[in-house]
């Protein structure tokens, strides 16, 4: 698939690197006309305040609600989840509303900005970085993957979010989940790295 990474600020290289060693195109995405024939599209961590002063400078936000409105895959992690939220706190800030969640930033507090951990679920590993926490989840939402009771990893219909880094490991899954070809739903059994499924 051709996968677009939204190359504003943030974590995009790490994310177009894992894309490629997965078979993937990738794309920097940094004005409208890099929408055109994206199959796939990431929305990067890093500092969502910053990314949506610079998706409102180039102009970007109806490209990025067209592209959802087409139903094509978006995957959206830590700051890209908190641009795609219904609502967003600590502190408020404007979003998208293309996945129906509540999201706080910042919300595992000063002590913990950075941490490693596994999903509940299984091996997933989860890194997370001043991550947000998803406090609420529409019924249309799926969790794919929790952290001590909370969901980490959610969907609906096209659009994928986490709250941690998948960039960061060498975890292929999110991809994999994000960028599918079947409706498959859930984590199918962790397999590892290189095994089964291509993306
Ligand atoms: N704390 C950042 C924000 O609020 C997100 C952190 C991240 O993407 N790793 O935008």
């Amino acid at each position: 698939m051709r996968i677009g990474i939204l190359a504003l600020q943030g974590a995009f290289e790490k994310h177009a690197e894992v894309a490629r060693s997965l078979g993937h195109e990738a794309v920097l995405v940094r004005s409208k006309a890099d929408f055109e024939d994206l199959d796939g599209l990431i929305l990067p961590g890093g500092e969502s305040t910053v990314q949506l002063k610079l998706i409102d400078r180039f102009d970007l936000e109806w490209s990025l609600t067209r592209f959802a409105a087409a139903g094509k895959p978006i995957l959206a992690t830590c700051a890209g989840l908190i641009l795609v939220a219904r609502t967003v706190t600590q502190p408020e800030q404007r979003s998208f509303g293309f996945i129906d969640v509540h999201v706080a930033r910042n919300a595992w507090g000063r002590q913990i900005d950075s941490f490693e951990a596994k999903a509940d679920e299984g091996n997933l590993p989860l890194v997370f970085i001043r991550a947000p926490r998803i406090l609420e989840v529409g019924e249309d939402v799926e969790v794919l993957a929790r952290f001590r009771g909370e969901p980490v990893l959610v969907r609906q219909g096209n659009v994928t979010c986490a709250t941690f880094h998948p960039e960061l490991t060498n975890d292929p899954h999110v991809y994999r989940l994000a960028f599918r070809r079947s409706s498959a739903k859930g984590l199918p059994g962790f397999a590892p790295l290189g095994a089964g499924a291509s993306a």
